[in-house]
Parts: C-alpha cells; structure tokens; sequence
C-alpha cells in the first residue's frame, strides 16, 4: 500500500489542481473566520462546547443508557455494534428483513468508515448516496475525499464527463446550474421509489432521545421522510445531555465548516412516523479504545466540521485522498492510528504542527499536541519508518559527539562546495522544490575562534 507522502506525489503531478485545491479550501477557511470574527461570543461558545464534550465523555457509558432509554420510549429501535463489520450486519439484516434491496443514503461519515456500501452491494442491495458531492464521487468510484465537501478536488469539467456518462447530460456540459439540476432529477426518482433510507447522526441528545442530523441539501430529510425504514448510523461519541445544548453546537458547527451561520437543514428526528420503523445503530468501532488513551481520547469530541482540513497547508496541498482514510486530514491523522497503528503509522508524520487546526478547530482539540504524541508512540512501538529512524540515529551520534559534528559539518561543506550533485541530484527528494543554498566559508566555531580577541576588544570585555 503506498503511505501519505507517496500519494500526495501522485495528487501533485497535476499542479494546476494542487494550486486550485489549495486556493479553494483557503477561500473557505477565510469565510469560516469572517463568520467566526462576527460573533463576539465565539470563543465563550468554543469553550463551552469542549466542556460540554468533557462532560460527555467523563459520563458516556451513562449518557448512552440514558439515550438508549428515551429512544426505545419514543418507538425507536437500538442497536449495538461493538466494530465495522457488526454495524454493517445490524444494517444488511434489517433491510433483508424488510425485503428490501434498494436503499438511499444521505452523509454519513461512520458508514465509510465501516465501508458500508461495499458490504451491502456484496450483498446484493443497492446504495444511491443522495448528498451531490457524495453522488458524484459515488459515480466516480471514489471515496470522498473530504469529510464536509466530499469531491473538492473534482474539476466541474470532470463532473460534467461524469454526468454525461451516467446521467446523459448533453457531452462537454459542465454548467454548475445544470448539472445540479440534472442530479436533482435523477435523485428525486430514488427518493420516490426506495423505501428504505439511511442517514448519519450530527447529534444525539440523551435527555430525549432524539437525534439531530444537519444537511445543506435536505436529502436526509427527503429520503428519510420518504422511506418505510429509516436507519440512523451513529459514532456512540455523538451524545450531547441535554436539548438546549444543541444551540451551542448548531452554531459552531455551519460556521467552522462552511462559514454559514447554520445548516440549511437541521432536522430533528425523535420519533417513527406512523407505519415507519425507525432505527439506531450505535456504533463504537474503536473509540471506546481512544477514550481509553489519555493523550488522545479529547479527538473523540469532533463534531466533523472540516475546518483542520481546510486550514492545514499538507491537506490543501496534498488532496484528501493521500490519506488513504475515510476521515482525512489532521483529525483523521489522529484517528485512524487508534484503528490501526501499522497501517496508519505515517499519518501522523503528515503535519508541519503549525497548529493552525488547533486553533480552528470549534471543539478545542489539541489537534497538533496530539499528531505529536501519535509520532512518539508510534515510533516507541516501531511502526515508523526504517529509514527515519536510522538517520534520526546517525543524527543523534553526531550531535552528540562535537569532534564528529565538526568533522561532518567540514565534509558536508565541501560536498556542497565541490560536488554539490552528490546531494542535488533526483534521489534526494529534499531538493525536488528546494534550492540549494551557497554552503558558508567556515562554521560559526570557526569564525567566533578566528574573531574572539576583536569581539571582546568591542564589548570591552
Ligand atoms: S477536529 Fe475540530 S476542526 Fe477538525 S473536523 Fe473535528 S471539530 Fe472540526
């Protein structure tokens, strides 16, 4: 499998889409701050809302029975899924129960994290993803490459081919207005004819046993409302106590992501229409595992607003899918080690640790604290790469030793001097965007020995 840094190369052989990439999510980060510049009680609402997750995840097993209670008193049923495979078994089964082979889908994060759709098409049902972005990458055969605009890194050009193919929209038609058109009439078919929908969970309150879902297109709400079975897929992190929080979260949320002051749509679910059934999958998938890591178990209060992402200059410039993770970008950095520390252990490497995500970021995770932290675990359990930790050896034994550190820094400046191909040369990646600086006649000892008496003589030493 290639890591993050290899898949950021192919991302960036297509320069022009790299520098579009890159100004696109800025634009986006820049509307957040307006909206978030705007409200002069921006940081007393971050704040409470990270201590209202505090709360959460000190009193998540109660939270949840207490959930699980009201739910199953408003008609709803509960299910448990303790990892992926369960929570796409509890789904399948509850369709095949119903006799149903066709399903639509609204964003849900947790379901491709648990790679639901591949599950249910090996079983023979039908996924139509119903949020445009997530359509299109659907079409695509890609995964969505962002958590909030799921095909940010597809051209409309590239759109307009891909209407054209499955849809039939005239060829070389890339008009924004059109092709949103076209895809409202092709998914107002599906709406009407599945009879089963699945929709993520934004929120779920504990002291009603309700659940929050937030859309800009309301297609949650059409195939929800729509369907016989409605089946809400839910991270067991999305708990809030009580209904009067969901102000504080509805407003953070729309503004970090998008800069909008709410979702178009923020719909509440609390019971099954008459002649619905409505469903709950809970799912743990790992986070039980992160609360149990101190350094890290403060990712668990990720609302999935984006802003890490937009904000970090390696994600803008590296493209959503050199993450090889459902949930890319800082956050999914700090994740998807939880899940799998082998697999993802380059993940955390793939951050300069400005801190620009912390400070975004409306729930106040330490974002950079903790990719930190996640590099030293990793490389205390051996998962990092070889080749770094033998030249972070060599480094360490040269700077720990001044006779070798002089000797290397008198080579090194004479490599430079006299052959500087030996280091500017393809193998060495360092250089591929880099220029190579003139190396100094001498090292800095060697100009303060040679200058010592007339230093002093000036300071009057
Ligand atoms: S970590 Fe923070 S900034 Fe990133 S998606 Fe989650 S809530 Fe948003």
């Amino acid at each position: 499998m290639k890591d993050h840094a290899q898949l950021s190369d192919i991302f960036n052989e297509d320069e022009d889409r790299v520098n579009w990439h890159d100004e696109t999510l800025w634009f986006v980060r820049a509307k957040r701050d307006k909206a978030a510049h705007s409200l002069p009680e921006w940081e007393a609402l971050r704040e409470a809302a990270s201590g209202i997750k505090d709360n959460v995840l000190s009193n998540l097993h109660d939270y949840l029975l207490q959930f699980e209670a009201n739910a199953q008193q408003n008609g709803i049923k509960i299910h448990w899924a303790s990892d992926g495979d369960e929570h796409n078994k509890i789904v399948g089964d509850i369709l095949k129960e119903n006799g149903i082979d066709r399903i639509v889908k609204s964003k849900s994060m947790l379901t491709e994290e648990c790679h639901l759709n591949e599950y249910l098409h090996q079983n023979g049902i039908e996924v139509i993803d119903t949020d445009l972005g997530e359509r299109i990458v659907q079409l695509a055969d890609e995964p969505p490459s962002h958590i909030v605009l799921p095909c940010i890194h597809k051209k409309k050009e590239e759109i307009g081919d891909l209407f054209h193919e499955h849809l039939g929209t005239p060829e070389g038609m890339s008009d924004p207005v059109f092709l949103t058109a076209a895809a409202r009439v092709h998914l107002r078919e599906k709406f009407i004819t599945r009879k089963a929908a699945i929709t993520g969970v934004n929120f779920a309150v504990a002291e009603t046993g309700e659940f929050v879902v937030c859309t800009n297109e309301g297609n949650a709400d059409m195939g929800a409302h729509l369907a016989d079975v409605h089946i809400a897929c839910m991270g067991i992190e999305k708990i809030i106590p009580m209904r009067n929080q969901l102000s504080v979260f509805l407003r953070l949320l729309a503004r970090s992501a998008t800069g909008q002051p709410i979702t178009t749509y923020s719909s509440h679910f609390r019971k099954p229409r008459p002649g619905q059934t409505m469903h709950i999958v809970m799912v743990d998938n790992g986070r039980t595992a992160q609360l149990g890591r101190p350094d890290f178990l403060n990712s668990l209060k990720c609302i999935r607003c984006g802003a890490c992402m937009n904000t970090c200059p390696v994600y803008r410039r590296s493209g959503g899918h050199s993450y090889h993770t459902a949930i890319a970008g800082p956050i999914g950095s700090i994740l998807a080690p939880n899940l799998d520390m082998k697999k993802h252990a380059d993940l955390p490497f793939a951050s300069t640790l400005c801190g620009s995500c912390t400070n975004v970021c409306p729930v106040k995770i330490n974002i950079h604290e903790q990719l930190y932290r996640w590099r030293q675990v990793i490389v205390k359990e051996g998962y990092a790469d070889p080749k770094k930790i033998m030249a972070m050896k060599v480094m360490e034994f040269t700077l720990s030793n001044p006779s070798v550190y002089k000797i290397a820094g008198k080579t090194g400046r004479m490599v430079l001097k006299y052959a500087p191909l030996a280091v500017n040369n393809k193998l060495n990646l360092w250089y591929n965007h880099r220029d190579m600086p003139l190396p100094p006649k001498q090292s800095f000892g060697e100009w303060y020995a040679q200058n010592e008496q007339s230093i002093k003589k000036n300071n009057h030493v």
